[in-house]
């Protein structure tokens, strides 16, 4: 199952039109009847014909009598008169329309479950390739759980690995952490590590904000601390005008190892960043900075269509959950999926590196040689992409 082109995603359509009608409402009752059944039917691992075709769509949660009238007539057009006379009612026909560009290339549980499980071409990543999660955050800024829970939560997933990556000082809306903070969180990590090894392995990271102009709120000086950067957009993510330059930037900045949800779109209600990607993944690709693929349902950012654009720029990856929470943990699910049906392999995928290789990796993006001991010992084995020649930066 490899798509380069927009695949049919008939869940997430008859959610779409749950969604608009959702729109359409007075109250906020009705609105919340149908956004709580769209939800339902993005969450449903069968697709939602073969409900129809059973007899069994009343038994999904959530899905009442009008919910289910506009999905059988789904099922039966691959339209909804219901929804269409709603919108020609309500005389907010362009407002539906322009959200119809907010859904482009999202996927359903379903669609996901059926990309993880069909056979994809020999070395496209899988589930049974990934070791860690690259994006997660923990109480130290704004997530629920302390970093020893994300760890269980992470190892009851089979995972070996992962990186924290709690907010930086510059988004204080999502509690950023101070360097003196992060002080104190790297001690925690060297504890818990201590702990784990050999079994588990923590690296430090940091969720950078991509300022207007393409610099980072974390200082050039301070990146090198971390064991890594993901350096992220959350703000100016509705605006129509290029910001080709401003990704470009970033992407260059010193120290950076992942462009974190690059677009900073958000399901049916933001369009994120418009920029000539093309041109940010070939910089990206010229650094050895990893493209992130956030699974987080509402981003799924970037998507596999533009993922197959990256692919072809050389550009390595990271397929991140960006949990706030354990469950959320599961969100590394989408990444996977979108990568393969990007058709991207393992070997690009740096969640699917050994220790060793992501320590080297990321050292490479700090800036800094290689340890003497490594320059004597074997140098390992990268096939590809083409790395940066360059190592004394910064
Ligand atoms: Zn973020």
């Amino acid at each position: 199952m490899k798509a380069a082109v927009e695949i049919a995603d008939g869940n997430l359509e008859a959610a779409a039109l749950l969604y608009d009608m959702a729109a359409l409402q007075p109250t906020e009752r009705s609105r919340f009847g149908y956004k709580r059944a769209a939800k339902a039917i993005v969450g449903l691992a069968v697709p939602v014909a073969d409900l129809v075709a059973a007899g069994s769509l009343r038994d999904v949660p959530y899905v009442g009598p009008s919910s289910a009238k506009i999905i059988t007539e789904f099922v039966a057009t691959g339209a909804s008169a219901t929804v269409e006379a709603a919108v020609a009612k309500s005389g907010k026909r362009g407002d539906v329309d322009s959200r119809q560009g907010l859904r482009d290339g999202y996927l359903s549980h379903a669609i996901l479950a059926q990309a993880l499980a069909t056979p994809a071409e020999p070395g496209v990543v899988s589930k049974a390739d990934y070791r860690g999660d690259f994006q997660m955050h923990s109480t130290w800024s704004d997530g629920t759980e302390t970093i020893a829970r994300m760890v269980d939560g992470a190892i009851g997933l089979g995972h070996a690995c992962l990186g924290i990556t709690d907010h930086s000082y510059g988004l204080p809306i999502a509690r950023g952490m101070s360097m003196e903070q992060a002080a104190r969180q790297w001690a925690e990590i060297d504890r818990l590590n201590t702990q784990l090894h050999p079994r588990f392995r923590v690296f430090k990271g940091i969720e950078a904000n991509i300022l207007v102009d393409g610099d980072l709120d974390v200082r050039p000086e301070e990146r090198v601390l971390f064991d890594f950067v993901v350096a992220s957009p959350h703000s100016l993510l509705r605006r129509s005008e290029d910001q080709t330059r401003r990704m470009i930037n970033a992407v260059a900045g010193p120290g950076v190892a992942i462009l974190g949800h690059p677009r900073g779109r958000m399901f049916n209600t933001r369009p994120g960043i418009s920029a000539d990607w093309d041109s940010v993944f070939a910089e990206a690709a010229r650094r050895g900075v990893a493209i992130e693929l956030d699974g987080n349902w509402h981003r799924q950012d970037i998507d596999y269509l533009l993922a197959t654009r990256a692919l072809a720029a050389g550009c390595l990856f990271a397929l991140d959950s960006d949990a706030h929470a354990i469950e959320e943990l599961r969100f590394s699910d989408y990444a996977i999926a979108h990568a393969r049906l990007a058709g991207i392999p393992a070997e690009r995928v740096v969640n699917c590196w050994s220790d060793d290789r992501l320590q080297d990796w990321m050292r490479e993006r700090r800036g800094q040689p290689e340890s003497s001991a490594k320059r004597a010992g074997a140098r390992r084995v990268s096939p590809s992409p083409p790395k940066p020649r360059r190592r004394a930066r910064a």
